[in-house]
């Protein structure tokens, strides 16, 4: 064993791995880490990993050198934190995992839910809550932005801020947004079969990351028309910040669902740096006010301002405009003032159970979803 792997072996507690065509052998005392020193394929071992960590054997299945930190899960069921050090070419890796901290603190918490995450959104326990989009001017339920919800089994529902990271740093992020996607185009074109207002549309979100990969713009396309949903009753909604990643790529995806005739909004807007005529390449027709623009116009001439200047060009754009954020009647006069079309935000409903959305649609909004006080 040459250097790196020498000097680490002197470490208490290491153990050494050795991969060979797909299978492991653990070398050394396992007990530090709490190993199972049985031997088995590459596919067990990864089921000592934390489901966030396991990327790290398509890495070593390529033969790939690495040094990093990794959750493990021992025979007991606690977690320990392991260096793993090593290197070889594919079909044959030799590292070492060396004891790297005690048990990260709520670890077993974690890893338990990054576990339940990746099956959570293939049984569809990741769906589609809707929160309705006002008309400021009549105050009629216009659509719903689609926001994803896990449905625990034991009936807490969480929301996204709680579990997007860890899908994104499973790889679930596309998975996840077609799931919500998918459930967000049934339900509307449930609503309308059930005879609610055809003009009703749903929105839902896509990172940039889900845009700019290949085919991104057709399967959308496809699971929209599976959904039985005219295309021009769904709407995208991307931020502002993102879709400037990489402009040529989205831009690219966008025109393919303009051309099918979807809507796409630009959403959080005014939260980056970009101008909209900066964003005048993407074919937006609408526009997302972000909700730290509507909170600070309530307060500051100096925010109204730019609120209203927002509303000025997003028009001469042709796009229509969403205040976000709407929290009381103060803020939806407000923003009917500044001249913005639409409203959402908790002076009209929270994201609603997709009952509580059909039943919105049935006999709308008026002292039926109003936020608790
Ligand atoms: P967003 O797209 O800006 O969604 C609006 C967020 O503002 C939602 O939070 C909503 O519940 C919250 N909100 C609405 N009205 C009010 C209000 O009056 N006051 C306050 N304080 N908040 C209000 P939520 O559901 O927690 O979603 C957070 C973010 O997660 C979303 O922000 C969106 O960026 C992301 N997200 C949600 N679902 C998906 C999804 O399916 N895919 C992707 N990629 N992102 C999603
Ligand atoms: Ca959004
Ligand atoms: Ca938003």
């Amino acid at each position: 064993m040459t250097g790196v792997l020498a000097s680490g072996a002197k470490a208490a507690g290491a153990v050494g791995l050795v991969i060979e065509d797909g299978a492991f052998v653990i070398e050394g005392g396992c007990s530090v880490l709490g190993l199972d020193p049985a031997p088995g394929t590459l596919d067990t071992f990864a089921d000592r990993l934390a489901p966030g960590d396991r990327a790290v054997l398509d890495r070593v299945r390529s033969g790939e050198a690495c040094d990093t930190r990794l959750r493990l899960i021992g025979a007991d069921g606690k977690v320990r934190y392991a260096r793993l050090i090593g290197r070889g070419e594919p079909g044959a890796w030799r590292g070492l995992l060396i004891p790297a901290g005690a048990s990260p603190e709520g670890g077993v918490a974690r890893i338990d839910l990054e576990t339940a995450l990746k099956a959570a959104v293939e049984t569809g326990e990741v769906t589609a809550f809707h929160q309705p989009i006002v008309d400021l001017k009549s105050r009629k339920l216009a659509g719903f932005e689609a926001l994803a919800r896990w449905i625990r089994p034991d009936g807490d529902v969480m929301g996204p801020d709680e579990f997007l990271p860890l899908a994104a740093e499973q790889g679930l992020t596309r998975t996840l947004g077609e799931a919500v996607r998918t459930s967000a185009a049934r339900d509307a074109a449930a609503w309308r079969a059930a005879g609610g207002a055809q003009t009703l549309f749903v929105a839902a979100n896509a990172t940039a990351g889900e845009i700019c990969a290949p085919g991104f713009a057709d399967s959308l396309v496809q699971a929209v028309e599976a959904a039985g949903l005219p295309a021009n009753r769904f709407k995208l909604e991307v931020n502002e910040t993102e879709v400037m990643a990489d402009p040529n790529a989205a831009e690219t995806a966008l025109k393919t669902l303009k051309a099918a005739g979807f809507s796409l909004a630009i959403d959080d807007f005014g939260t980056g740096y970009s101008s909209l005529s900066r964003l005048d390449r993407f074919p937006f027709d609408s526009v997302k006010i972000d909700q730290y623009f509507i909170r600070a116009a309530l307060a500051d001439a100096a925010a109204r301002a730019i609120v209203k200047s927002v509303v000025s060009i997003a028009r001469s754009y042709a796009m229509t405009i969403v205040a976000e954020g709407v929290e009381t009647e103060e803020a939806a006069a407000l923003c009917t003032d500044l001249g913005c079309d639409f409203g959402q935000g908790f002076r009209f409903a929270r994201a609603l159970r997709p009952e509580d959305a059909a039943e919105a649609v049935r006999s709308g909004l008026e002292g039926r979803f109003d936020p608790p006080a």
